[in-house]
């Protein structure tokens, strides 16, 4: 029973861990959908890919 409660506890502590990690450092990969770009992947953000634009006219 002892062996239950110490795989739980560290399978807690690993995910409080993972969790702060994430939160702490990588927040825009958890929400790159809203940061980067769908197409060609760069980083927005959260604005309009420069790239991706519809209004390239004045590109070339
Ligand atoms: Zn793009």
């Amino acid at each position: 029973m002892f062996v239950w409660v110490a795989v739980a506890a560290v399978g807690i502590i690993i995910a409080l861990v993972l969790v702060f990690k994430y939160t702490k450092t990588g927040k825009n990969d958890v929400l790159g959908f809203s940061y980067k770009c769908k197409k060609c992947g760069q980083t927005t953000n959260g604005l309009k890919c420069p790239r991706c634009q519809p209004n390239t006219k004045d590109w070339r």
